[in-house]
């Protein structure tokens, strides 16, 4: 978090905001009316409910069919790209403490002169083309919740997640003010079995593959299965195979591992090819126990041992490769009002992933959205570019997954040693989670201007660089001052000559600070939480000691709080020896870089424009 006793003195933890709007007098229970029901609190129901709990005027709810938070987790696996969403969120510190640091895969396959053997083929790191500044984490999915947790409940909203209600029905009502009726039914408690309705504009369903939101809104999961079962294991055992504390792919000629060292120093989990399910087969594969896959395991380690003494959780699940025929109960007619998110429109195998990594994407995709429209910020148009950029995220997770499925499963056969490697390092951005590429639309500007970023594509998520705050001389990345306060974030690289009366950089903040048309002036403030719609910052071309903060432009010291102090943590310095401008091929006249509230950049536009600024703006935002 950047700022706090701006509106006086806080002696308690400043991660705890003051709480505001709904958080003032939060029902106990779920109220009737809503303007936003999250039905689900897996990996993008919990994202989505964090970021909506930054906006106190809105009033959300998050429901959960279970009695209680889930215990063991499925999903282990966070890239490098969650880890960057976490920081937004204020706990990507404490979670990489505490999780286990994934750094390098090793790959072992058939001994050649007995193929029931395994040896070690090689080895690759998991980054080491600086993908990104955080390392890929393995740590129970459910830690991921209580963090998610903790910052609703230490939002202005104070929301917590209400178990024990599941989502039944929704009816439409068009043109009413809460047009949708969800029928919720209580399932603990002295009234387990009640059902209650309840009044909101917006519905989203996290609730999962077997989405119920997804059948109320006629839409279904359409693929192939891919006719392949796996166990998972997750382990405390003692075994003299050498790499179980590094990610590994083994296979033999009984079939293939992949182990995935966890949190703690001592367990681990393996993922157990357990072979071709015929069709119709279903029943024998639930018909498997964990000591089957046990069996399983133990033949693919040999020559090594593995001495099980608890299976601390296990499955076994048939891969499907599925993705919904829609995101949302939109027509050419209305934008849409239910949205569906995470496994609820895209299954795949585990083995990549990628499950809990994409499913908070697609939260933290919606949520900014969601909040723009209901406080007026955007006209409900805006909420179509969901399903638009998620749907192809999802297409092409699905491809990637099959591939890498079906590499894992035939990683046995003889002269296929090499395949699963060489597929792996040529994939690793896409499975680290940056390849997500937004195209061109209502809210990603064209390229006309790319070439004055390079390294910051349109599209892609703001890889951060690090920069050197000027007011109090502190070095660190300009990507983790992006909090999830949902504000558009404007990085303003000067020109060579920005500190000069007359600059290109001096006429771009002067419009800014001053034009009735600029965006600043032009949308108001959401509510008493910020400030601002918009957290402009600005990058010198000079060192530290060759200014000082008070020759920045005006436009990048604003007041703040009740008492109008004065903001300190807009202007910025480059570091001689990893100068942002060389990094990210930044054009030396200048550029102005557009960040949208989850964290892809949205814009690029010359510094020479700055009308260029509120036209993008306009696009979408209503006055
Ligand atoms: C064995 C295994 C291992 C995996 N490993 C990984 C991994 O390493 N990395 C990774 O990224 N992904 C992994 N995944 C996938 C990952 O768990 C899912 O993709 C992810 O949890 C999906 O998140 P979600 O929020 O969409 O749905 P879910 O996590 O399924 O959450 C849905 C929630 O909705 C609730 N719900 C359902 N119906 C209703 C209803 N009608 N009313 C109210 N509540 C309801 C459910 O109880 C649940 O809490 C794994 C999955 C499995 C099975």
């Amino acid at each position: 978090m950047e700022q706090f006793h701006h509106r006086g003195y806080v002696s308690t933890d400043p991660r705890i905001l003051p709480a505001e709007g709904v958080g003032l007098d939060r029902p106990a229970d779920v109220p009737e009316e809503l303007d936003v029901l999250i039905v689900g609190t897996g990996p993008a129901g919990m994202i989505a409910a964090a970021q909506l709990s930054r906006f106190p005027a809105i009033r959300t709810r998050i429901v959960e069919r279970m009695e209680h938070r889930l215990e063991i987790g499925r999903a282990d696996g966070i890239q490098t790209r969650s880890v960057e969403t976490f920081d937004a969120f204020d706990f990507a510190e404490e979670i990489t403490a505490e999780a286990f640091k994934l750094t390098a895969m090793n790959f072992w396959g058939p001994d050649p002169e007995d193929p029931g053997r395994i040896v070690h083929n090689g080895w690759a790191p998991d980054d080491d083309r600086g993908i990104s500044e955080y390392v890929q984490l393995i740590v129970n999915q459910t830690r991921v919740y209580d963090y998610f947790e903790r910052y609703m409940r230490w939002s202005p909203s104070r929301s917590t997640p209400d178990y024990g209600y599941e989502f039944v029905a929704v009816e439409e009502h068009e043109g009413e003010e809460l047009p949708l009726l969800v029928t919720l039914r209580r399932t603990a408690g002295p009234d387990a079995g009640r059902e209650r309705r309840v009044r909101t504009k917006y519905l989203i369903g996290a609730d999962g593959a077997r989405s119920a939101v997804r059948r109320a809104i006629g839409r279904r999961l359409v693929g192939e299965p891919q006719n392949q079962a796996w166990g998972v294991l997750d382990l405390l055992a003692v075994t003299d195979f050498p790499d179980i504390r590094t990610k590994s792919a083994i296979a033999n000629r009984h079939g293939s591992i992949l182990v995935i060292p966890r949190e703690g120093g001592h367990l681990f989990r393996l993922y157990v090819d357990m072979g071709e399910v015929p069709p119709g087969g279903s029943d024998r594969i639930r018909a498997m126990t964990a000591e089957d896959v046990i069996a399983v395991a133990k033949r693919i380690l040999n020559p090594y041992s593995l001495k099980v003494k608890e299976v601390v959780w296990s499955t076994i699940y048939e891969v499907n490769h599925r993705v919904a025929d829609g995101f949302d109960n939109g027509s050419e007619r209305k934008p849409p009002n239910v949205f569906i998110v995470g496994d609820a429109c895209h299954t795949h195998s585990a083995k990549a992933g990628q499950g809990m990594n994409v499913s908070m994407q697609d939260g933290f995709n919606l949520a900014w959205k969601i909040a723009y429209a209901l406080s007026g910020l955007a006209a409900p148009e805006l909420l179509r570019t969901y399903e638009l950029e998620r749907r192809v995220a999802a297409v092409n997770l699905i491809e990637f997954d099959k591939a890498l499925s079906s590499r894992y499963a035939h990683a046995e056969e003889e002269g296929t040693e090499k395949e699963l490697e060489e597929f792996y390092l040529r994939t690793i951005e896409f499975a680290a989670g940056h390849s997500t590429e937004y195209q061109e639309s209502l809210i990603t500007e064209g390229p006309e201007h790319q070439r004055l970023a390079t390294g910051f594509p349109l599209g892609k998520r703001f890889k951060s660089a690090r920069v050197m705050r000027r007011a109090d001389a502190y070095d660190l990345h300009l990507g983790h001052t992006h909090e999830a306060d949902g504000c558009f974030r404007v990085y303003v690289f000067a020109d060579r000559d920005g500190l000069a009366a007359d600059s290109p950089l001096r006429r771009w903040a002067d419009w800014v600070l001053r034009s009735p048309e600029s965006p600043a002036n032009r949308y108001p403030l959401r509510d008493g939480t910020r400030d601002s719609a918009f957290d402009i910052k600005v990058v010198y071309q000079q060192a530290l000691s060759e200014f000082a903060f008070d020759d920045a432009h005006p436009l990048f010291k604003p007041e703040t709080g009740p008492y109008r102090l004065r903001d300190y943590s807009k202007v910025f310095a480059v570091l001689p020896e990893e100068d942002v401008f060389d990094l990210r091929g930044i054009d030396r006249d200048g550029a102005v870089v557009v960040v949208r509230p989850d964290q892809y950049v949205s814009a690029v536009l010359p510094l020479a424009d700055p009308e260029a600024l509120g036209r993008y703006f306009d696009r979408f935002m209503a006055g």
